[in-house]
């Protein structure tokens, strides 16, 4: 039987040539060859074959996702850093920017490349995350003891190998102050014949641990990926589900509604929805708020709570994540709350009788947690 690493480098698209020869050489005309060229210039292409398989039809979820598009040089508004993370990134490969934990980048690579990726200025070149200047982020991470809880990404964590992972995992275990350890990983969907017994076997020794994966269509939960989270689900790690909201791939609640199901099927909690970020060269991937509002209209009260996942937008230049809700409440007063329910039906909450304090605005300092105003940091994204 073939080894995770040789099925992606025999199995995987990684060429024009091959993309033409898979899927037709009509859909990628001379005209367009130059510029899909530059496309690939400017970020990595590779397809892992599992995600080869799952394409039905050009320009399908799957396609749209993985195959260039001379879409991508055509930059609106997008940004490089669109989430500014370079802004506070201490030492090489980390990124510090909310009081108690830090992101951790520690793959350059890898299975597959999404066209959307955020990080796609660093993902699939070596000299940008690179693998010789760890030391630095470990003295980092030990010197700063209000990190917590360290999200490692990349690139993708589970494309390094076993050992090195291990090796890795130890120093951060060896880190007292650290409490947990989070995984960004898209690899249970690209390449799940990765989640061998083995990495299960070490990951479950450096608990508490937690990984955050990546689907995007329903489509993706093949038997495959679904055995794959079922071994680490096994393995005793807490699995959570990262999407982003895509347009022509995801883009309507009776999809999303599917994938989020599935997903607590095979023990995944759905985490975050995400809005698209304003990245350059994923633009065509943009869909609007109003659209990400109507799908979680959809869940909410249509299916159980735990398919509910926080909707969010990463405000551009590094301000976090700000979580969006569909608007329930109709008027809100001292005496009392009006608000529709999931059917559109209207609901009257009483509120405590006897003087109450007047209802300050959401914005007024009160309503603000600043645990060290002077450090106030923003959320750390996980990748993959
Ligand atoms: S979204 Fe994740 S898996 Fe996809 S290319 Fe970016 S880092 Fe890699």
């Amino acid at each position: 039987m073939s080894t995770w690493q040789e099925v992606l480098k025999q199995r995987s698209i990684t060429s024009l040539e091959a993309l033409a020869q898979r899927f037709g050489p009509e859909h990628f005309p001379p005209e367009h060859q130059e510029r899909l060229r530059q496309a690939i210039d400017n970020f990595e292409f590779r397809i892992s074959p599992p995600m080869v398989d799952l394409i039905q039809t050009p320009d399908d979820p799957i396609w749209r996702q993985y195959i260039p598009t001379i879409q991508e040089l055509e930059v609106v508004d997008g940004i490089v850093d669109s989430l500014s993370e370079d802004r506070d990134s201490p030492v090489p490969n980390i990124t510090h920017r909310y009081p108690d934990r830090a992101l951790f980048l520690v793959s350059p690579v890898c299975a597959s490349y999404c066209r959307f990726c955020t990080r796609r200025r660093k993902v699939g070149d070596p000299e940008k995350i690179p693998m010789s200047q760890f030391e630095s982020a470990f003295v980092y991470l030990e010197a700063h003891r209000e990190i917590r809880d360290v999200i490692m990404s990349g690139g993708d964590p589970l494309m390094l190998s076993d050992r090195r992972l291990e090796l890795i995992l130890a120093r951060l275990r060896a880190i007292e102050h650290i409490e947990i350890i989070r995984i960004g990983s898209r690899i249970p969907c690209h390449l799940p014949e990765r989640v061998t017994p083995e990495l299960c076997a070490m990951l479950r020794r450096f608990h508490p641990l937690f990984i955050n994966t990546h689907f995007n269509h329903p489509d993706e939960l093949t038997p495959a990926a679904v055995e794959a989270l079922g071994k680490l689900a096994d393995a005793g790690i807490p699995l959570g589900c990262q999407t982003v909201l895509l347009k022509g791939v995801n883009d309507t609640p009776e999809i999303m509604l599917k994938l989020m199901q599935g997903l607590l099927k095979a023990r995944v909690r759905p985490y975050y929805i995400y809005m698209a970020d304003q990245v350059a060269g994923a633009e065509h991937f943009r869909t609007t708020v109003d659209t990400g509002l109507r799908i979680m209209k959809a869940l909410r009260g249509w299916t159980s709570g735990l398919a509910n996942p926080h909707f969010v937008i990463d405000a551009p230049g590094g301000g976090g994540k700000v979580p969006l809700q569909p608007e329930y409440v109709e008027s809100f007063t001292e005496d009392e709350v009006v608000f529709r329910n999931f059917r559109g039906e209207r609901y009257v909450y009483r509120q405590p009788r006897g003087p109450a304090p007047p209802r300050k605005h959401l914005s007024d300092p009160e309503y603000l947690f600043e645990a060290e105003p002077r450090k106030r940091k923003t959320p750390e994204r996980d990748s993959a």
